[in-house]
């Protein structure tokens, strides 16, 4: 068979399973579930894959699951990504008593890594292929509800916030030589984005601590530490026209305890922020920048300043043939090209972009839905694009890649060099993470 043939093939055996697709994201719609909490969500993603007749290894972090699917002929392995945790919008119709609703779309990643699994299963095409697929439910990519992940950590179930970040220290992505995923946008007009960009991003819990007094009758004796905070603050904007446009850098700390009584003077002020840059040197400058700035403010007026760093996510890179091929297959079945945005160019993090250091990777954003992500507004309003559509492009992308002896697969890794090895981003992640005290 030519790949065209077993592209058809595939198309059929997904349009005929659609409903079993469909009803699978609704299902996950319908139990949103928090980082490292998506037990149901995972539960369904592993029944559909035993449906199909695969092995599948559960709970690979406290969540998640995977499972290999192999080729006919040895080759590389590529791996279809979906996450499985739900972000936290109270005011949306669908949330839960939690306040959790798949108002990211992580339903529709879901939805459509299984149904390309599916529909390779099914086509009965992958024994025409040089390489296995790797399919992996990834658990935990919004980066919230860090007091439980902090546990989480230190009772020794996990050791990095994000699900990918810990998927690679495990070694569940040792095997695996290129990786795909699409995430839900609502771009108008536009029913697709490929090869976009991001920031990446260091986290940041701060912690001013001053001395508590009479704010009224002995303020002399205190240390303000709500002063030393406000000094930061603005410490840190002053720092603001020293970052390079073109690091993108975002830096936007809150204020999340400002004091404990009004009559008191303020000894336990607390902040969080992330800085946000498009590389990671300029994560690096721009996080020494905020470091000192928190300092100085300390510093001013004789508090103390405890500084915690964790890891964030690292910039999504951009690999043009892999994504060109995704392309292809937009337009193999009918997608007009006006329809598609080339590039994309996001501030925002993704923890795919860890992945991306280690190994070619695409991430491209597919419409189908309505309001930006993370509001009460985005709901699917068109199944079929939002996710069987995806589904297939993802499958026909793995047959351009592992068709006759996967010479496309092998040609993009031959010309490839990772910007890390796994070795070098574990130490990177080691050397972000750490708490530093300083007496101003
Ligand atoms: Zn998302």
């Amino acid at each position: 068979m030519n790949s065209k043939e077993l592209k058809e093939k595939i198309i059929k055996a997904i349009e005929e399973n659609k409903d079993l697709i469909i009803k699978t994201s609704r299902e996950i719609y319908s139990t949103p579930e928090y980082g490292y909490k998506e037990f149901q969500s995972t539960k369904a993603t592993v029944k559909f894959l035993k449906d199909l007749g695969l092995e599948v290894e559960e709970n690979i972090a406290v969540t998640g699951c995977k499972t290999v699917m192999k080729g006919g002929k040895p080759g590389p392995n590529i791996a279809i990504l979906g996450e499985l945790d739900a972000i936290s919008c109270a005011t949306h119709k669908d949330a839960v008593e939690t306040g959790a609703v798949h108002a990211c779309g992580h339903n529709h990643q879901v939805a459509g890594m299984l149904g390309a699994a599916l529909g390779l299963a099914k086509s009965g095409i992958l024994q025409e292929l040089a390489g296995n697929v790797s399919i992996i439910a990834t658990p935990s990519e919004e980066f919230v509800e860090l007091e439980y992940r902090a546990k989480l950590r230190e009772e020794g179930k996990i050791t990095y916030f994000g699900g990918k970040q810990e998927l690679i220290k495990k070694g569940y992505f040792d095997d695996v030589d290129m990786a795909m995923m699409f995430h839900s946008s609502d771009m108008g007009e536009k029913d697709a984005l490929v090869g976009p960009v991001s920031n990446g991003f260091i986290g940041k819990k701060v912690r001013f601590i001053g001395k508590e007094s009479h704010a009224g009758s002995a303020p002399e004796e205190g240390i303000n530490a709500l002063n030393a905070a406000m000094l930061a603050m603005n410490n840190i904007h002053a720092q603001r026209e020293t970052f390079k446009d073109s690091d993108r850098v975002r830096v936007h700390p809150i204020i999340t305890k400002g004091g404990n009584i009004v009559n008191s003077v303020p000894d336990d002020v607390q902040m969080e922020s992330y800085v946000r840059a498009r590389t990671i040197e300029g994560m690096i400058d721009s996080n020494n920048k905020v470091d000192r700035a928190l300092k100085a403010g300390a510093m001013a007026v004789g508090a103390k300043v405890e500084i915690t760093n964790i890891p964030g996510y690292l910039p999504v890179l951009n690999y043009p043939e892999f994504n060109e091929l995704f392309k292809n297959n937009l337009l193999f079945m009918g997608m007009p090209e006006e329809k598609i945005i080339k590039g994309g160019d996001f501030t925002g993090s993704f923890d795919l972009g860890d992945v991306s250091h280690l190994m070619p990777t695409i991430h491209p954003m597919i419409g189908g839905v309505k309001g930006n992500l993370h509001t009460r507004d985005f709901q699917v309003i068109d199944e079929d694009l939002a996710y069987v559509l995806p589904a297939k492009a993802m499958a026909l992308t793995i047959v351009d890649l592992l068709y006759k002896d996967a010479s496309t697969a092998k040609n993009i890794l031959d010309n490839f060099k990772p910007a890390m090895t796994k070795k070098e981003y574990l130490d990177f992640m080691e050397s972000v993470d750490k708490v530093e005290s300083f007496e101003g």
